[in-house]
C-alpha cells in the first residue's frame, strides 16, 4: 500500500476488492504517520484506539455486505480546534492543553458515520490565529515540501499531513484564509465553503461571523467528497444553511467551455513576481480550456485587511472570554482572589498573538470607539460583499492568487505582526463576504515552492467552483 499517495477512490477499491482490510490500512497509516511526524510536527497527538475502532466498524459493514460509506477506511486528520469526544482538543494553546471534550463536532460525527478513520489531531496556530503555524504553543510545523519553510496557517498541520502523505484528507478551519493559504503553501487542495454550508457545531469559536470548517485533499475530487459528507443543515448550529447539498462529484464533470471567469484587477496590482507569473500561466490554461476571461474590479479590496482585523479581533475578544480559569482545564496556581485567577490564568496560558487580539478587540468594541472602528468595519464589510455581488452579475467565477508570495522561511515574518496581517490580503475578502473559495495547485517556483490558484464563486455555488478547479487540475 502506498499510503503517501492514496486517494479516497483507491482506498475504496482496495477495501472492496479485499486487497486490504480497513484495520490493516489504519494500522499501516498510523505507523507511517507516527514515524514521519517528527519531520514536520504536523500532528499534535494521535488517536490509535479511535482509528482502529472506526476501521473495524468499516470492515464489519463490508463483511455484512452493507455500504461502508463514502469515506470508508480513509485515514483522516483533524485540526485541533474541532472538538472530538474523549480525545484531547487543545487549539494549540496551553489554555486547553488537557481539555478532553465531552462531545463530537457535527463534522466529526458525519465523517465517522461515512466510514472515515481519524488518525489524530493536527497542529495549528493558537486558536487559529496566524498565517504560519508559528503561533502554536506546541512548536511550529515545518512545510513538508521545504522543511525550512512555514506550511502556512493557521491550519498548517492539516495542510502538511496531506502534503506529507500522513493522511489522505484532513479537516481545517478558515476564518480569513487558514485553509486556502496553507493549501497553497503546501501544494494541496483546500476548500473554504460558503458561510453556513458546513456546521460549526463543535468548532472552537475564533470569530463566529467568519469561521468555517473545510477540507484538504491531494486532489479536487477527494476534497469534494469530504465536503459533501460534512455539508448540510445541522439543528445544532443556527447559522448552518438549509440550502440543499449538490452532488458535487456529478456536478464537477460538467464542461467549463464558455464559462466567464473574472480577473479582479486589484489583486494583480503589484504582483510582479514568480507568483504572478504562475497565476498568469494558470489564466492562460483556463483560456485554453475555453473559459472567457473578463477583467473585473473589486474596488474595496484595499480596505479588507483593516476591516477583517477589526471584526475578527472584536469577535475573538468576546469568544475567548470563556477561558477564565473557572472552566476548561487550565487555572493559574496563583489564584488567590477571583481577579488574580482571571488575570493570571489568561496571562500565563494565552500566547502573545492571542493576547494582542483580545486587547485589540476589546479596544474596538469599547464605548467611544465602537462607532469609529467596529461599526465602520461592518459597513466596509457590506461594501466588500457588494463588490462580489456585482462582479457575479458579470462572471460565473473569479480566479486570483491566494497569497502574494509562496512559503517563506520559518521565523522570517514573526517580528512584524502588521506585515503578517497584510499577507492575508487575497483571502480575507471572500471570508468577509461569505462566498465559497478554494486553492488548487497551479505550479511551483524555481526553487520548488508550490503556488495555488484561488477560485471563488457565488454563495452556495460550490459545484461551479469545483467544476472549474477540477478542469484546471486536469489541464
Ligand atoms: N491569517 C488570518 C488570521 O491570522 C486567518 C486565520 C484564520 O483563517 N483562522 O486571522
Amino acid at each position: 500500500m502506498n499510503i503517501e499517495t492514496l486517494t479516497i477512490a483507491e482506498t475504496r477499491r482496495l477495501l472492496l476488492s479485499k486487497q486490504a482490510s480497513a484495520e490493516e490500512l489504519a494500522t499501516e497509516a498510523l505507523a507511517y504517520a507516527q514515524a514521519e511526524n517528527p519531520k514536520t510536527n504536523a500532528y499534535l497527538h494521535f488517536s490509535p484506539e479511535r482509528a482502529l475502532a472506526a476501521a473495524k466498524a468499516v470492515d464489519a459493514k463490508i463483511a455484512a455486505g452493507e455500504d461502508p460509506g463514502a469515506l470508508a477506511g480513509v485515514p483522516v486528520a483533524v485540526k485541533d480546534v474541532i472538538v472530538t469526544k474523549n480525545l484531547r482538543t487543545t487549539c494549540a494553546s496551553r489554555m486547553l492543553e488537557n481539555f478532553v471534550p465531552p462531545y463530537d463536532a457535527t463534522a466529526i460525527e458525519r465523517l465517522e458515520a461515512a466510514g472515515g478513520v481519524i488518525l489524530g489531531k493536527t497542529n495549528c496556530d493558537e486558536f487559529a490565529m496566524g498565517s504560519t503555524n508559528e503561533n502554536s504553543a506546541f512548536g511550529a510545523v515545518r512545510n513538508p515540501v521545504a522543511l525550512d519553510c512555514v506550511p502556512g496557517g493557521s491550519s498548517g498541520g492539516s495542510a502538511a499531513v496531506v502534503a506529507q502523505g500522513t493522511a489522505v484528507v484532513s479537516l481545517g478551519s478558515d476564518t480569513g484564509g487558514s485553509i486556502r493559504q496553507p493549501a497553497s503553501f503546501c501544494g494541496v487542495v483546500g476548500i473554504t465553503p460558503t458561510y453556513g454550508r458546513v456546521s460549526r457545531y463543535g468548532l472552537v469559536a475564533f470569530a463566529s461571523s467568519l469561521d468555517h470548517i473545510g477540507p484538504f485533499a491531494r486532489n479536487v475530487e477527494d476534497a469534494a467528497t469530504l465536503l459533501e459528507v460534512i455539508a448540510g443543515r445541522d439543528e445544532n448550529d443556527a447559522t448552518s444553511a438549509f440550502a440543499p447539498v449538490a452532488g458535487y462529484a456529478e456536478a464537477m464533470r460538467q464542461p467549463v467551455k464558455g464559462l466567464k471567469v473574472g480577473l479582479p484587477r486589484e489583486y494583480f496590482e503589484g504582483l510582479a513576481s514568480e507568483t504572478g507569473d504562475i497565476i498568469a500561466a494558470a489564466v492562460e490554461k483556463l483560456k485554453g480550456l475555453g473559459c472567457e476571461i473578463v477583467d473585473i474590479s473589486l474596488p474595496h479590496t484595499s480596505y479588507a485587511v483593516a476591516c477583517y482585523y477589526i471584526i475578527c479581533t472584536a469577535e475573538a475578544s468576546s469568544n475567548l472570554a470563556r477561558f477564565d480559569g473557572a472552566r476548561y482545564t487550565y487555572r493559574s496556581p496563583n489564584s488567590g482572589t477571583l481577579e488574580d485567577m482571571y488575570r493570571n490564568t489568561r496571562g500565563e496560558a494565552f500566547g502573545t498573538e492571542v493576547k494582542r487580539r483580545i486587547m485589540l478587540g476589546t479596544y474596538v468594541l469599547s464605548a467611544g470607539y465602537y462607532d469609529a472602528y467596529y461599526r465602520k468595519a461592518q459597513k466596509v464589510r457590506s461594501l466588500i460583499t457588494e463588490d462580489f455581488r456585482k462582479a457575479f452579475t458579470e462572471v460565473d467565477a473569479i480566479v486570483a492568487p491566494v497569497s502574494p508570495f509562496p512559503a517563506f522561511k520559518l521565523g522570517e515574518k514573526m517580528k512584524d505582526p502588521i506585515e503578517m496581517y497584510l499577507s492575508d490580503i487575497y483571502t480575507i475578502t471572500a471570508s468577509l463576504s461569505g462566498i465559497p473559495s478554494m486553492s488548487v495547485p497551479a505550479g511551483v517556483t524555481n526553487t520548488g515552492l508550490p503556488v495555488g490558484l484561488q477560485v471563488l464563486a457565488r454563495h452556495f455555488d460550490e459545484a461551479g467552483m469545483l467544476r472549474l478547479a477540477r478542469a484546471f487540475e486536469r489541464g
